[in-house]
């Protein structure tokens, strides 16, 4: 067997030690007899996989009691609408556009009420993120929404948005447990997990008591309804039950390697790593500004098409894969979330010297 160091930007690399001792679960789930994959999601076994999950997402990010969790599918393209149709009660709501993510959230928002674009960084292909000191928030927005960490662009609000009293609610799908967070200054919280937490399938809803209500759009379906999903601990219909026991297994890992402050400490010795070369190389570009630079998606170019793709498929050769950027940004992209290891990073850097060295 061999593993390469996989940049994917998602579906993405897992923690070893997750995906070996689901391995070794696979065909009899701690005496069940059964795999997690074939018992019934109202068993007691599933039943304290979900709800030992949700308490070490608690723990993790000091999420107080008036929080709720819910564990959904649909991915995180399913809440760019559900979001609206529950929270939308003066169908006015405000977006900032930092990317595609948001701009494609903006854009379904619209089919529940009016949208305002309250700032944006299209202007250089989202290099930046928007001063959001003082903006101009609409007097009767439901809610403010950003996009936390822009997947595609590799840039990261290091500071929230200054919403004037109003809701934030945030998709932090691609920068979720990668460092502490503030709760209390959310409404909503949510990211599907394939990116920073576990499989595709699952999106994780943290969400304010106060905005679940029934209340919502008309004609919402009653699986696109907060409510339905809270009342029923997640167990409305069949949930995601193996996503959700893969996750379980990840918030375990990081309370094992000491939470949230020590995944920012990893994660920012990992990103300095690259980004000092970056900085220094003679080849290689960063493509977003310094002070807004994420620490999960890291971006990259060489001005020269060509000279990218043949550096892509030398990576690959050398078990470093899935560095091609995104097609709106071209060049590369290394993503290296909490379960890239540090040698990853290195072994990265290291070829990307050599890389350079040879194609001067
Ligand atoms: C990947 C991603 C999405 C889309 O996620 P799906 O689960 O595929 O719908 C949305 N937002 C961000 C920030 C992402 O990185």
């Amino acid at each position: 067997m061999s593993r390469v160091y996989n940049f994917s930007a998602g579906p993405a690399v897992l923690p070893e030690e997750v995906l070996k001792e689901a391995a070794a679960e696979m065909l009899d789930y701690r005496g069940t007899g059964m795999s997690v994959m074939e018992m019934s999601h109202r068993s007691k076994a599933f039943e304290e996989i979900i709800t030992t999950a949700e308490q070490d997402l608690r723990d993790l990010m000091g999420i107080p009691d008036n929080y709720k969790v819910l564990f959904l599918q649909g991915g995180a393209s399913q809440q760019f609408a559900m979001i609206p149709m529950n929270l939308m009660k003066n169908r006015v709501a405000d977006y900032i556009i930092t990317g595609q993510w948001a701009k494609k959230a903006a854009k379904e928002a619209e089919k529940y009420g009016k949208v305002n674009r309250i700032a944006s960084s299209e202007d250089t292909t989202f290099s930046y993120i928007p001063d959001c000191s003082d903006l101009p928030v609409s007097e009767d927005a439901d809610y403010v929404y950003i996009c936390e960490n822009n997947t595609i662009y590799g840039t990261k609000f290091k500071e929230l948005p200054d919403t004037k009293g109003k809701t934030l609610v945030a998709d932090v799908s691609s920068c979720f447990l990668s460092e502490p967070v503030d709760v209390t200054k959310y409404g909503i919280i949510y990211g599907g997990v394939q990116k920073n937490i576990g499989p595709a399938g699952v999106v994780i809803v943290i969400i304010r008591e106060d905005l679940i209500t029934e209340d919502v759009f008309p004609g919402t379906p009653t699986m696109l309804t907060y409510k339905t999903h809270a009342d029923a601990g997640s167990l409305y219909n069949t949930p995601p039950a193996y996503g959700i026991y893969i996750c379980g297994k990840v918030f375990k890992w990081i309370k094992a390697q000491g939470g949230l402050e020590v995944m920012k400490e990893k994660n920012e010795k990992k990103a300095k790593v690259l980004y000092d070369f970056l900085d220094q190389s003679a080849l290689f570009k960063g493509t977003v500004e310094k002070k807004d630079r994420s620490l999960m998606n890291v971006p990259f170019v060489t001005g020269d098409a060509d000279l990218d793709a043949k550096f892509v498929k030398e990576a690959k050769a050398a078990g470093l894969e899935n560095l091609k950027g995104h097609r709106s940004v071209g060049g590369m992209r290394a993503s290296i979330y909490n379960a890239m290891p540090y040698e990853g990073v290195v072994a990265l850097v290291e070829f990307m010297k050599k890389f350079e060295e040879e194609n001067r």
